[in-house]
């Protein structure tokens, strides 16, 4: 094929570029044929609303949402939205194209789609969410659908906002339609395990890596940047395999203690201090900075992208990074961990135990039937584990890094499928 040359490089790397220059290494091993490169590479649909919602003080905000689907190839477009104050066209599209990729390295069949408003949601009442999320929902009426594209949880968003919108789509449809979004409150046909599954994911994701490396978890140390949903119950679960957690962070800072902090406590004081670790007890204050640079085995980013960069990455000491957040690496960085010899689970692989769940959410709303949280865990283990030995296996015979092997894996299967459905 074509060489393409890679994006430029700035210090803050664009997501989507960093996604491409990945998306471009692993099409060149696999001699992906330049039509089906192009097709790939363009994201199919990408929607930009402008969304009036009047606040509680009386005024009219205007705010811009944006809905992007990679690809339809493989099933219905799949993905969550995100709310904040960064969200735009580019990250936006790069997720959505992350998505595309981690459904086929998991194997499930959806394709890949992202939304996002850009908004701050801690500065804004639980009203103006709800409004900003039915006027999002509403524009996004003819994009969404059971059938076509199928929104859930990201930063910013959880089971509240997937109530909203289920709520004012099955309104606009006439009928209850639960199947149009996942991460739902229980109650409205969530799955049980939902919220636990993408943390749940990157401890099944480690627990296989440190097998590989040798690594006795009973001895292992790690650390969690971010504490929100992924990294929260990460830690929680990691501790439970009995790994000692040396340090936790959110966006009040970083907190480590040689001994381990106790993850349980630390969601107790998180909850019961308006969502925030500010303050946290019996622990150092370290700097995030700091965080990814410990002496662990295992470090867990799980807050954002574009955390390990140029500039730390030749700092890192651990002996595994396993990806919680989407694209937590910037390219920079890649081959400086590389040649360190640190073991990469990347974020398309990692963090994909949320979309599995969600997936087997959406199969329970249409057959109308419930799962036991034994059957979601089982089940949603298993493809975890298979996936992961899958990428360990080409990253082995194409001697290849696990980031570019788990690239390689589901571009190979999005493109068998195009090929096979003779494109469209
Ligand atoms: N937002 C999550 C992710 O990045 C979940 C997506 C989903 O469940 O559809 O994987």
């Amino acid at each position: 094929m074509a060489y393409i040359e890679p994006a430029p490089l700035k210090d803050r790397e664009n997501p989507f570029e960093a996604m491409m220059s990945r998306f471009h290494v692993a099409s060149q091993i696999l001699g992906l044929e330049d039509e089906i490169y192009n097709v790939l590479k363009s994201p199919s649909r990408q929607v930009i609303v402008s969304l009036p919602v009047t606040m509680d003080d009386g005024s009219i905000r205007v705010f811009e949402g944006y809905r992007v689907i990679h690809s339809n190839i493989l099933g219905p477009s799949k993905g969550g939205i995100r709310y904040d104050p960064m969200v735009n066209l580019d990250e936006v599209k790069a997720l959505a194209a992350w998505m595309t990729w981690k459904c086929a390295v998991v194997d499930i069949p959806y394709g890949g789609a992202k939304g996002g408003i850009t908004c701050n949601p801690r500065e804004m009442s639980s009203g103006e969410i709800e409004r900003l999320t039915r006027a999002y929902t509403t524009a996004m009426f003819h994009v969404f659908g059971p059938d076509q594209d199928i929104p859930a949880p990201d930063m910013g968003t959880g089971p509240r906002e997937m109530a909203w919108l289920m709520d004012e789509y099955s309104k606009m449809r006439g009928m209850t339609v639960n199947a149009v979004v996942t991460g739902k409150p229980i109650v409205l046909g969530g799955s049980l395990g939902r919220t636990e599954a993408t943390g749940r994911g990157v401890m099944v994701s480690a627990m296989a890596a440190m097998e590989k490396l040798k690594i006795n978890p009973y001895k292992a140390t790690c650390a969690v940047q971010g504490f929100g949903n992924v990294g929260s119950w990460a830690a929680r679960l990691l501790h439970e395999r009995g790994l000692t957690v040396q340090a936790i962070s959110d966006l009040s800072g970083a907190y480590y203690s040689e001994k381990g902090i106790d993850p349980e406590k630390a969601v107790a004081y998180r909850d019961a201090n308006k969502g925030s670790l500010e303050g946290f007890p019996d622990a150092t204050r370290i700097t995030n900075e700091e965080l990814l640079e410990l002496p662990v085995d295992v470090l867990v980013p799980a807050a954002t992208e574009d955390v390990i960069t140029g500039s730390n990455a030749p700092k890192i000491q651990a002996k595994l990074i396993v990806e919680g957040a989407n694209g937590p690496t910037s390219s920079k960085a890649d081959s400086i961990i590389n040649d360190k010899g640190i073991m990469v689970v990347p974020d398309i692989l990692a963090n994909a135990g949320g979309v599995t769940v969600s997936y087997f959410e959406w199969i329970q709303n249409r057959l109308g039937y419930k799962w036991t949280a034994d059957r979601v865990n089982r089940r949603s283990d298993r493809i975890m584990k298979d996936a992961f030995n899958n990428v360990f296996k080409v990253a082995q015979e194409y001697k290849v890094p696990m980031r570019i092997a788990a690239y390689m894996v589901a571009i190979d299967k999005v493109a068998k499928t195009y090929k096979y459905r003779g494109g469209f």
